[in-house]
């Protein structure tokens, strides 16, 4: 059977994930309504505005479809702002969250650095050359929970982790012409 992957459309950067998943050659669908994630084997929360975000996925009444979909083990991979809708807690912030990633962040932390850079990362698992990570306006996850697996860090700070089923990254890669980290994300869909 042919992998489907969702990219949740509301909001954000989700044509980028679309075109990054297409050039891939994977069969891809803008989730927009509960009932589309019936057709999807995995979701990408994109990179946004997470209290915009937040705000619309309860308006449409995706946010419950969505715990559940990720409770039984579809696997979600969340940019930048879907890192924040994952985690468990937004430090001085009170938003709608989906609270399935055991970590708290603080959002806008690099935000002194400029609002965005650029910056090339060792990633092991993803194989000897460096990773050119592009950070927008992007939190900074402050607490780690123990099941929580950092596969990436940046000034000793997590910027890649994983928790089962459930991936963030903090920095853009549908933003490059590296593949690797959506590929990561297709081997835990395919597993
Ligand atoms: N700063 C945004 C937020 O807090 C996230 C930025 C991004 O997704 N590039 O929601």
């Amino acid at each position: 059977m042919r992998l489907k992957i969702g990219v949740l459309g509301l909001q954000g950067d989700f044509r980028e994930h679309v075109e990054v998943l297409q050039a891939m050659g994977v069969e891809t669908v803008v989730v927009k309504l509960p009932e589309d994630l019936e057709i999807v084997d995995g979701l990408i929360i994109p990179g946004g505005e997470s209290t915009t975000m937040g705000r619309i996925m309860k308006e449409v009444e995706i946010r419950e479809p969505i715990v559940e979909k990720a409770k039984a083990g579809m696997p979600i991979y969340g940019t930048c702002a879907g890192l924040i809708l994952l985690s468990k807690k937004v430090v001085g912030h009170d938003q709608p969250l989906l609270g399935l990633l055991d970590v708290d962040v603080e959002r806008n932390a690099y935000g002194r650095q400029v609002e965005s850079f650029e910056v090339d990362i060792k990633i092991t698992e993803l194989g000897e050359k460096p990773f050119r990570a592009v950070f927008i306006r992007a939190p900074k996850i402050v607490r780690v929970g123990g099941d929580v697996k950092v596969i990436a860090e940046y000034e000793g700070a997590p910027i890649f982790v994983r928790q089962g089923n459930i991936m963030a990254t903090s920095f853009h890669p549908e933003l490059t012409r590296d593949f690797r980290v959506h590929e990561y994300f297709l081997k835990l869909v395919e597993a």
